[in-house]
């Protein structure tokens, strides 16, 4: 069922104030947050970090599943892959980087004596409320929607890699597009080494900072051909070696592509969000502040959807640039809305 908040039409996604949230997305609006200037000033600061701290995350689509269509590498991976519907595996979040194993006890089991927020559950079915029509760029285009999953589990692995890659400081449309152009090229890694840096730019163009992603690609294309036999690691702390994959996107990968979820996936959605609705204990300054803060209170077994859902939340309604709070069920109870 469509969402009561959002239209869908055939050309994808359309909020009853489209033009006012594409305006915003575009940074056409004339109103300038102090939020906004500063994200603007962060930005520019330094390229290679951007691609490897700020990683746009997407959820995982539980219909293709290279981990799962892989029986020796499931075994390897977390059991909760199988036995579970399509829908029960929609799982997405991330690992943290301090390489918990796959379905081990977590920050966020024992947790009766910490702090959480007053009110989150009924702030996320909320949400959930708002993101049930599933109609967001992430849902229909999001960068692990991209792979062939008619390919094999190694191609089909090594095409989230590079669709996490491309997706970084990239609007899923862009990545979604570039990644058609490679497919029709022939993303493996075979035919990725055999492909010049300038046709790769070509490629993917105009996706950000798409020079430095053509580099980032060959230089870890070259390294899975040679130290993994064609795959990707399957392990954050070896994908977080990989030229252009920060911790962020390592979580990502593991989550798409191995089906292992130990971690928040926060990406700047996330990280606005928690801090707008007070999910943070005190105000984080950095995408990776707020995962360290969420994973401390957040149940475990919501690690993985809460990226998902607050990902196309903050595309359609809690947008950086003025959030649409009158129109959102959380209006009386954030503390943002509220100007607290
Ligand atoms: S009320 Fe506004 S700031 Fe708060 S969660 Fe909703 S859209 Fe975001």
């Amino acid at each position: 069922m469509t969402s009561p908040y959002f239209l869908e039409t055939g050309a994808g996604v359309v909020t009853r104030k489209r033009s006012k949230v594409l305006k915003a997305e575009l940074g056409l609006t004339g109103a300038r947050s102090s939020e906004a200037k500063e994200t603007s000033k962060r930005r520019g600061k330094d390229e290679d970090k951007t691609l490897s701290d700020q990683d746009r995350f997407s959820s995982a689509d539980a219909q293709k599943d290279p981990a799962a269509a892989d029986p020796a590498r499931r075994s390897q991976g977390s059991s909760s892959a199988e036995g579970t519907s399509a829908k029960d595996r929609r799982r997405r979040g991330g690992v943290r980087p301090e390489y918990e194993p796959a379905g081990g006890p977590g920050r966020g089991d024992a947790k009766k004596d910490r702090w959480e927020p007053a009110g989150w559950q009924k702030q996320l079915d909320n949400i959930r409320e708002m993101r049930k029509g599933k109609d967001a760029p992430v849902d229909l285009m999001g960068a692990e929607k991209c792979f062939d999953d008619q390919a094999s589990p190694k191609v089909m692995r090594y095409q989230v890699l590079i669709s996490l890659m491309l997706s970084s400081q990239t609007k899923d449309q862009v990545t979604s597009a570039a990644m058609t152009k490679l497919r029709d090229h022939g993303l493996s890694v075979e035919s990725i080494l055999k492909t010049d840096e300038g046709t790769l730019g070509e490629l993917i163009y105009p996706v950000g900072f798409y020079k430095t992603k053509v580099k980032y690609i060959k230089q870890t294309t070259e390294i899975l051909q040679n130290q993994y036999d064609g795959d990707i690691p399957d392990n954050v702390a070896d994908l977080i070696r990989l030229p252009g994959i920060g911790p962020k996107m390592a979580h990502l990968i593991m989550n798409i592509a191995w089906r292992k979820v130990s971690g928040i996936g926060v990406d700047t959605h996330v990280h606005r969000i928690a801090n707008r609705l007070g999910w943070v204990k005190k105000s984080t300054k950095t995408p990776e502040e707020t995962r360290v803060a969420l994973e401390d209170w957040l149940p475990r077994d919501l690690w993985s959807e809460i990226n998902w859902l607050l990902v196309g939340f903050g595309q359609q309604v809690c947008l950086p640039i003025n959030p649409l709070c009158s129109d959102c069920l959380n209006k009386d109870s954030c503390p943002y809305a509220k100007g607290v």
